[in-house]
């Protein structure tokens, strides 16, 4: 079923949509997983806020310091700070989400204490699915310095045999869809600031010549001040060399921009197509071009008008408008990339400094009782044995040709970690 501007929608029948909505993205997860891929270029450097400037400056000379030393011949830049952890360094707790190739669990570090997400992937899952590289690219991306308020932190990366783990920060606030499912749709000031936090980090992803690539509500979740944290770089199409734009075709139906449904050649403006329908699923509770048909919703997305329900303010449709354009030369962001937006009537209450320094108020703050806490995750996960090969006895170090160099420690957690080894 297609929404149309005809057929207004009661909220139970949304609800009902919703559920069902959710039910066919969990079943069709993994298998829209097999179409991954990688590699764009943007030569766009976009204009951004003094901070944002900072932030890419710090992670830019980062790189640079990092390349520098492997000319210099004196470390290798993947093995930089060499993770020595090892799986039994942690207890897992809990089982809180599940990717294409492995689970994500709450983990306790046993002599810090603190607590992280930690991503373990199957070796040889990855193997035979050919995705060393996408597996490789989303270490790479996490590894570029990025230091984002709004990007989920890495800080470590280490392998056994048989798996791959990425210690990442756990983000316990639920993922975004979680609330929208709960709530059916947002109002307008809630929509806005999450859609704001999310441009940001896209703007600055995009101005390290990332292409994030997989927005959607399931890759968006809240911390638990409630602000946004994008995870998920296992899509991320990190940049190459000048004109290395490459045909790719991958991600979920619903969020995929049609230049990437038609394989055609995409450019970090698809990220402001994934914004456009993010946004627009705040405001309606459902995804434009939506159908239970796949057929039709691949048919919808590239073809069928744009239906704006009355509801949504002007400068909310504009923005929609802009955003969800196919002409990609017309999109929003085309140009000038985050900028753009920036500039944009429904961000007009939005002091961008404040944003980016944390210090807006979210519009809803997760009842959290501590860092541990998994009430926002869904019990489909957490009810779930913590499956005992996460605990891979086999020593680290012994590294799989697949994956050189993959053993990573956060240069910060270098310097912390030092007293307790
Ligand atoms: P890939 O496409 O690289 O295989 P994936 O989609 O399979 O990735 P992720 O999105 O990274 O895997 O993780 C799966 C789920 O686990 C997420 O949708 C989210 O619910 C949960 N999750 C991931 N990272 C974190 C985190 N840092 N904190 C809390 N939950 C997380
Ligand atoms: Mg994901």
């Amino acid at each position: 079923m297609t929404v149309t501007k005809d057929q207004p929608m009661t909220y139970a029948k949304m609800r009902g949509l919703v559920s069902l909505f959710s039910a066919l993205l969990k079943g069709k997860k993994v298998a829209f997983s097999d179409f991954l891929h990688k590699f764009v270029s943007s030569q766009k450097l976009s204009q951004q806020p003094d901070t944002q400037k900072t932030l890419q400056q710090r992670s830019r000379l980062r790189r640079e310091e990092e390349e520098e030393e492997e000319e210099k011949g004196t470390v290798s830049s993947a093995n930089t700070k060499t993770s020595q952890m090892k799986p039994s360094d942690f207890d897992y707790l809990k089982v809180i989400g599940k990717g294409s190739f492995g689970k994500v669990l709450l983990a306790r570090h046993r002599k810090r204490g603190g607590y992280y997400a930690v991503k373990v992937l199957q070796k040889h899952m990855i193997v035979k699915r050919n995705e060393q590289k996408h597996v490789m690219v989303e270490r790479s991306v996490l590894l570029k310095g990025l230091q984002h308020p709004f990007l989920v932190g890495l800080h470590f990366s280490f392998q056994t045999p048989n798996m791959l783990y990425f210690v990442l920060d756990y983000v316990n606030g639920g993922e975004l869809f979680y609330h929208l499912q709960r709530e059916g749709s947002f109002p307008e000031p809630r929509a806005a600031f999450y859609a704001a936090e999310m441009a940001m980090a896209l703007g600055y992803l995009h101005s390290l010549d990332i292409v994030y690539r997989d927005l959607k509500p399931e890759n968006i979740l809240l911390d638990s001040e409630g602000h946004v944290m994008l995870t998920d770089f296992g899509l991320c199409k990190e940049g190459v060399a000048t004109g290395g734009i490459m045909h790719t075709f991958c991600g979920t139906p619903e969020y995929l921009a049609p230049e990437v449904l038609q394989g055609q050649p995409y450019s970090p403006v698809v990220d402001w197509w994934g914004l456009g329908t993010v946004l627009f699923e705040m405001l309606y509770g459902l995804p434009p071009f939506y159908s239970h048909s796949k057929a039709e919703m691949f048919e919808n997305i590239l073809n069928a008008p744009l239906q704006l329900r009355n509801g949504a303010s002007q400068a909310a449709r504009s923005l929609l408008e802009g955003l969800l354009q196919r002409d990609v030369s017309r999109r929003l962001g085309g140009s000038l990339d985050f900028v753009e937006l920036q500039e944009h009537p429904f961000f007009a209450s939005i002091n961008w400094d404040d944003l980016l320094a944390r210090k807006v108020r979210p519009p809803f703050i997760p009842k959290v009782t501590g860092a541990c806490d998994v009430s926002y995750i869904d019990p489909e996960f957490t009810i779930q044995p913590v499956p005992a090969s996460v605990n891979d006895r086999c020593q680290t170090g012994a590294t799989s040709e697949a994956f050189p160099g993959f053993s990573f420690m956060n240069p910060m957690e270098y310097v912390a970690a030092e007293p307790v080894s």
